[in-house]
């Protein structure tokens, strides 16, 4: 069960109206890489988790991310306060109604007159937030891999969000969270490194002809060795030609019921191309010798 508790998990304090600001906050509230995402992407692979750390973590964690959504959401609707209020009751004239919409150069209008200054599910572009930012696979090997990625992904637009922001009390709640997604990135990786078997994901071993060979497939100036193709570790393969046809010939089949095979043979004869016709076509009439129109310089 879930229950709510009155107290934000940071106090929000915010200095000042400032609209164009909340809507690049909305980023981490209904972006790929915000609050509902996280929150969402821990809360579904809980519920599917086998292993009871595991799943004690990941519902630990998805329930800290829905307090950080409340936080930046806060956040957003402090910002937009007095704007909100203004515009609700048409306090100014029309033209500095609009302009105080505008911001520093962020246009907060749809923020503002479809949402009513609420904090909405979409991102700093207005992009409706879906369901298509979480990537679960169903196997913590993978999934624990990506959500380190996703902390790591959230932890850079906090960054950024703070780097755009002087208003100290703002500041300090987005480095509250940028801080929260280090720890919850340090949690992932201690329980992705504590799996007895980790690499490569999932059940299935990787064919040992392939699992360390290494294709040096861009050649030429700035070719690079480093861990990534440690001839101690991978076989590097220098030699293009041999890069393809690894199998065998390298060439496609497929085995045809004898129907199939009379179809996909009829379709091949009709669409046929013969080599030696060549027609004048209406492309080649078109580009024919240019006509001289009356007062045209050429
Ligand atoms: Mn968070
Ligand atoms: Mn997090």
């Amino acid at each position: 069960m879930f229950a709510h508790n009155k107290r934000l998990q940071y106090t929000v304090r915010v200095s000042q109206s400032n609209p164009a600001l909340a809507n690049l906050l909305l980023e981490q509230f209904g972006g790929p890489q915000g609050e509902l995402a996280a929150a969402c992407r821990y809360f579904t692979q809980a519920l599917g988790e086998e292993d009871p750390g595991r799943k004690d973590m990941l519902m630990d964690i998805a329930t800290e991310e829905l307090s950080h959504l409340e936080v930046i959401g806060t956040l957003v609707a402090m910002l937009n306060k007095g704007a909100k209020g203004k515009l609700a009751e048409a306090t100014d004239t029309e033209a500095e109604l609009f302009r105080s919409l505008q911001g520093a150069g962020n246009d907060s209008h749809v923020t503002q007159v479809l949402y009513g200054g609420g904090p909405a599910l979409v991102n700093s572009g207005g992009q409706l937030w879906t369901a298509g930012y979480i990537d679960t696979i169903g196997e913590p090997s993978a999934d624990l891999r990506s959500n380190i990625a996703a902390e790591a992904r959230a932890k850079i637009v906090y960054e950024r969000l703070i780097n755009v922001t002087d208003d100290p009390g703002v500041r300090d709640a987005l480095t509250f969270l940028m801080t929260r997604e280090v720890a919850h990135q340090q949690s992932f990786e201690k329980a992705l490194y504590s799996m007895d078997k980790s690499f490569p994901p999932g059940k299935l071993p990787g064919d040992p002809r392939f699992t360390n060979v290494y294709f040096n497939l861009s050649q030429g100036e700035g070719d690079t060795t480093g861990p990534w193709n440690d001839p101690a570790v991978f076989q590097v393969e220098n030699d293009v030609a041999n890069a393809h046809s690894i199998d065998g010939d390298g060439m496609a089949s497929v085995a045809m019921a004898p129907d199939e095979e009379a179809a996909v043979q009829a379709l091949a004869t009709r669409t046929m191309s013969s080599p030696d016709t060549s027609p004048v076509t209406g492309a080649e009439l078109a580009s024919g010798p240019p006509v001289e129109q009356a007062g045209q310089r050429r």
